[in-house]
């Protein structure tokens, strides 16, 4: 196992609503060390084929190519040793495995991108970003605007009547609110 020498690695949680640019700046971050020569490998989820099977994409049609993924082992096996950047975006979508994968990439000297949703559409925190927050040495919490008054936005408002924790959407689907415009769904009835 070659360890990127004399570099401690590190992981980052970008994180925040729908359309708060947390694709913007993971490609932002991509960019940047792209242009700065760093070995970087991309992926995504594999569910979130809004645009694209492999590319990241943002809702302002900004894209760098990536390698989609359902299982997070699946980046173990391909992330190379030399690889100094590892970019994940969609994190939310992963099991609770991603923050092993997270951790061991970043204590192999590597620094560890990870972008995600951390509320769903209840307002409830969203799979393993909770604990990813918890792992990370930086996190950097993005917010949208309010399409109801345009105050700072944290919620994602589903517009839809599904239950399902992971509906793939965009602007049809969904639209950022503020507390004080978020309308979460009622409560099922204990059963
Ligand atoms: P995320 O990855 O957080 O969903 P993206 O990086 O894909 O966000 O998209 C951010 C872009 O979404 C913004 O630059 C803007 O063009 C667009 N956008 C659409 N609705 C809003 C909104 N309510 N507030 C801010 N940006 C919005």
């Amino acid at each position: 196992m070659q360890i990127v020498n004399g570099k401690t690695g590190w992981i980052e949680v970008i994180c925040g609503p729908m359309f708060s640019g947390k694709s913007e700046e993971l490609i932002k971050r991509i960019r940047r060390a792209q242009i700065a020569k760093r070995r970087v490998q991309i992926f995504k989820h594999g569910i979130d084929d809004r645009y694209n099977s492999t590319d990241i994409v943002s809702h302002s049609q900004q894209k760098l190519p990536g390698i989609a993924v359902t299982d997070i082992e699946d980046i173990m096996q391909m992330v190379d040793d030399r690889t100094e950047l590892v970019a994940i975006d969609e994190g939310q979508f992963f099991d609770a495995h991603i923050i092993a994968v997270a951790n061991k990439l970043a204590n192999q000297g590597k620094r560890v991108i990870i972008a995600g949703l951390d509320l769903d559409y209840r307002g409830r925190p969203f799979g393993p970003m909770p604990q990813l927050m918890c792992s990370a040495e930086y996190i950097t919490k993005q917010l949208a605007i309010c399409m109801t008054c345009g105050d700072p936005a944290n919620f994602t408002q589903r517009l839809t009547s599904a239950k399902d924790q992971i509906l793939v959407g965009a602007s049809e689907t969904y639209e950022a609110r503020c507390r004080r415009h978020f309308e979460p769904p009622a409560e099922e009835p204990e059963k």
